[in-house]
C-alpha cells in the first residue's frame, strides 16, 4: 500500500476547520485532535452570553462537520506539547501521535495582564462554558435583585460593569443594557429592571479603536442612546469581589466582565519558537517555523506582518485563509510544487451594538445603524456551520426583533450549585459595599 502522508491538525476552530475540510477527501491522512468536541463560531458568543441563543444554536459537532471527509479522523484529546525531533504530538494522558505535517492552531484566551487572579470575578468570553456562565452572574443578578427587593422592601440598582471597549465589549456592554431595558422589564414585579447601569470602561480615547474614529464615535453614540455608559481613557486598575478601581475610586458593581486583552494559547510555548508580546508564534510567509517547515502555526496563535507593515489581525477570516492556504501549500509539496506566501484578504469589518444597531467598514465604505446591523446579521447567519443552527438562528432572531423577548433565559445548574452562586454574588456585593463605604470614609 502507498504511504499516505500524515497531517496532524490540533484545533477544530476557525482555522484547523477550514484546513481539515481543504484536506478532506485528497490523497493525504488527516488527524484533527481537539479538546472539545465541538466546533463554536465565536463571534455569535455574547448572544448566548445575553440569552438570545442557546449554546447549540452557535456549535456544531466537529465530527458531524466533517463527516463527508472519508480521509479525517476526529480525536477528542488536549495537545500538552510536541516532539519535534520524533515529529510527534504529546497528549494530555501520555499519549503520542505522530505526523508529516503538523498544523497548530490553537487559537486564544483571554488575558489578565499578569492578574490572572482576577478572573473568577471578572470572567472574560471564549468558550460555551464562559458564555453559560456569564449568562447565569447576569440572570442571577436581576433574580438577586428582585428577592431583595421582595423580601425587604427595598430597591436598589444594578451595575453591570464590562472592562474593555473592543467589538467583545460593545457586544455585551449593549445587550445587557437591551435586556434590562426591554426583555424583562415586563417580568420582574418588585424592580424597575430598566434602572440598571451598564457602564463600559475603555482606557483609549474611543470605543472600537480599530474602526476609522467617525465609526467610532457613532458606535458610541449608539451605545449611549440605548442607556450604555461609555467611560473613556480609564484603566481598571484592581479587581475585586462587588468592586472595580477605576483611576484611583473603588466602583460597587453586581457583575463584571472582561473584554480586553488576549494572549495566544499557551501551546505556542511549548514549540520551543520565538514568540511576540501577546505569546503568538513568529512564522514564516508560508506560515510554517523557520527550522521545521513540515510545522504550520496558523489562526490567532500566528505572529505575522503583512507587506504594508500591519499585522494580520486575530480574526475568524484570517484563521479561515490561513487554514487553507495551508492545506493547498501541503498539497502542493507533496505535488514536488513551491508553497504560496500569506496574503490577507481584508474583506472589511463590522460591529454589532445592539437592536437594529452596528458599525461596518468594507472595501473603502463605511454603514452605521439599522443597514450595517443588517449586513451583520446575514454575514453571520452565512457563516453559521450547519443549515438547522442557521434557520434556528434565524428564528430565534426574528422572534426577538419582534416581541424583543430573550428565549433562552433560563438558570441551569442543581440546587446547590445555584446556592453557591446565589452567596457567590451576594458576599461579592456585601464585600464591595463594605469597602467602598470605608474608602469613602478614608477619602473623607
Ligand atoms: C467573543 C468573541 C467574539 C469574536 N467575534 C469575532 C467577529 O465578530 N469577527 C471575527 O472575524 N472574529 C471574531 N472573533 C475572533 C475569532 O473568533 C478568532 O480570530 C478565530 O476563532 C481564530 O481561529 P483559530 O482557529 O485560531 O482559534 P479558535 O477558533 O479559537 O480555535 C481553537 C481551537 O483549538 C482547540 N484547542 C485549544 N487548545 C488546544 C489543545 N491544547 N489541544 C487540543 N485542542 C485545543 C480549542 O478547543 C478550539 O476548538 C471573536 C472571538 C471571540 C472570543
Amino acid at each position: 500500500m502507498i504511504h499516505k502522508p500524515k497531517v496532524v491538525i490540533i484545533g477544530g476552530g476557525f482555522g484547523g476547520l477550514w484546513a481539515a475540510k481543504a484536506l478532506g477527501n485528497k490523497p493525504v491522512q488527516v488527524t484533527l485532535i481537539d479538546r472539545k468536541n465541538h466546533h463554536v463560531f465565536q463571534p455569535l458568543l455574547y448572544q448566548v452570553a445575553t440569552a438570545v441563543l442557546s449554546p447549540g444554536e452557535i456549535a456544531q459537532p466537529i465530527r458531524r462537520i466533517l463527516a463527508n471527509a472519508k480521509n479525517v479522523e476526529v480525536i477528542l484529546g488536549e495537545a500538552v506539547g510536541f516532539d519535534k525531533e520524533a515529529s510527534a504530538v504529546l497528549l494530555g494522558d501520555g499519549a503520542r501521535v505522530e505526523y508529516d505535517f503538523l498544523i497548530v492552531a490553537g487559537g486564544a484566551r483571554h488575558a489578565y495582564f499578569g492578574h490572572d487572579e482576577w478572573e473568577t470575578c471578572a470572567p472574560g468570553l471564549k468558550t460555551l462554558e464562559d458564555a453559560v456562565e456569564i449568562r447565569r452572574r447576569v440572570l442571577l443578578a436581576f433574580e438577586l435583585a428582585e428577592r431583595d427587593a421582595y423580601l425587604t422592601g427595598r430597591q436598589r440598582d444594578l451595575n453591570f460593569v464590562v472592562v474593555g471597549g473592543g467589538p467583545t465589549g460593545v457586544e455585551l456592554a449593549g445587550a445587557i443594557a437591551d435586556i434590562a431595558r426591554q426583555a424583562l422589564a415586563k417580568d420582574f414585579k418588585a424592580i424597575d429592571t430598566r434602572k440598571a447601569r451598564v457602564t463600559l470602561y475603555e482606557g483609549s480615547d474611543r470605543v472600537l479603536g480599530t474602526f476609522a474614529s467617525d465609526l467610532s464615535e457613532s458606535a458610541k453614540r449608539q451605545l449611549e442612546s440605548i442607556g450604555v455608559d461609555v467611560v473613556l481613557n480609564s484603566f481598571v486598575k484592581e479587581i475585586a469581589p462587588g468592586r472595580v478601581k477605576v483611576g484611583e475610586d473603588w466602583i460597587d458593581c453586581d457583575v463584571v466582565l472582561w473584554a480586553t486583552g488576549v494572549a495566544a494559547s499557551p501551546l505556542g510555548k511549548t514549540l520551543g519558537v520565538e514568540l511576540d508580546k501577546a505569546g503568538r508564534v513568529l512564522v514564516e510567509p508560508d506560515l510554517s517555523l523557520k527550522d521545521h517547515p513540515n510545522i504550520f502555526v496558523i489562526g490567532d496563535m500566528a505572529s505575522l506582518v503583512q507587506a504594508n507593515g500591519e499585522p494580520v489581525p486575530g480574526v475568524s477570516p484570517a484563521a479561515m485563509q490561513m487554514g487553507t492556504l495551508t492545506a493547498s501549500n501541503i498539497l502542493a509539496e507533496i505535488k514536488g510544487k513551491k508553497r504560496a506566501n500569506f496574503e490577507y484578504w481584508d474583506k472589511g469589518t463590522m460591529a454589532t451594538i445592539g437592536r437594529s444597531k452596528a458599525i461596518a467598514q468594507a472595501a473603502g465604505m463605511k454603514f452605521k445603524g439599522f443597514i450595517a446591523w443588517l449586513m451583520w446579521l446575514f454575514l453571520h447567519v452565512f457563516f453559521l456551520i450547519g443549515f438547522r443552527n442557521r434557520v434556528s438562528v434565524m428564528f430565534s432572531w426574528f422572534w426577538a426583533y419582534l416581541t424583543r423577548e430573550r428565549s433562552a433565559r433560563l438558570i441551569t445548574g442543581d440546587a446547590d450549585e445555584m446556592q453557591d452562586a446565589v452567596e457567590f454574588l451576594q458576599a461579592a456585593r456585601v464585600e464591595g459595599s463594605k469597602k467602598a463605604k470605608k474608602g469613602s470614609k478614608t477619602a473623607a
